[in-house]
């Protein structure tokens, strides 16, 4: 497999921002594997699914077409041709995201469209279960953490536009969902026994993607 980078981490770790640095320094494709789930939880809260309902979504995860774009500077997705990059962001879909994340059905259904993504590799990838299960023979592994307060503050200012998305709600609303994600039994958010751990609490952007460079032109 030539170059994957597989980034994953809780939500707020800064996976999106570096994992989209290390792409543009190393003139690599980069993929956002969450974002595939959101516009799958876009879809089915638009089709009027009820997202708790397992089954439900099971039944229905066939039926979206997604297509995502690789492109670190200008990362897009669209559902049955509609570019839902915008909406997917929203807090609707994020605290739904979870619960839809969690079925077997979708799982199956994006890790092999990701997989043929991936390809032959050249890629970025960032999520949850890349390096242990999507990519595990990616030969760079990184997984993101900082502290759960760093993390809340960012999520709060990439949503400064929402009124009612204050550092102490997104917070709250922060820890429910990597609580989900971490427990879920198909594939929970964990970290690769051969994973390099960053901590970005104390980083700033430029550094992390210093650090994954680094690790990268290691295995070279
Ligand atoms: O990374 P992001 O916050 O956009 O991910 C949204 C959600 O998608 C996560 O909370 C998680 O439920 C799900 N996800 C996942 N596996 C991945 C990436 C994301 O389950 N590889």
């Amino acid at each position: 497999m030539s170059l994957v980078i597989a980034m994953d981490g809780p939500s707020g770790s800064g996976k999106s921002s570096a994992s989209k640095g290390v792409a543009k320094a190393l003139g690599l494709r980069y993929l956002d594997t969450g974002a595939m789930y959101r516009a799958m939880t876009w879809w089915m809260l638009q089709a009027g699914v009820p997202v708790e309902d397992a089954e439900a979504v099971a039944a229905r995860a066939g039926e979206p077409v997604l297509v995502s774009g690789t492109d670190p500077a200008a990362p897009a997705i669209t559902v049955d041709g509609t570019d839902v990059s915008a909406p997917i962001r929203g807090r609707e879909v994020t605290n739904a995201v979870s619960a839809v994340s969690r079925v077997p059905a979708v799982r199956e259904r994006l890790v092999a469209l990701q997989r043929e993504i991936i390809g032959e590799g050249g890629i970025v990838v960032e999520g949850r279960d890349i390096g242990t299960v999507v990519a595990p023979d990616a030969p760079v592994k990184v997984y993101l953490t900082a502290s759960e307060q760093a993390r809340a503050e960012r999520r709060a200012k990439d949503l400064a536009a929402d009124p009612a998305a204050s550092v102490t709600v997104t917070q709250a609303e922060q820890a429910r969902r990597d609580r989900l994600d971490s427990t879920r039994k198909a594939s929970p958010l964990a970290k690769a026994a051969d994973a390099h751990e960053i901590d970005s609490t104390e980083m700033d952007l430029g550094e992390v993607i210093e650090a994954v460079v680094r690790l990268a032109k290691e295995q070279e």
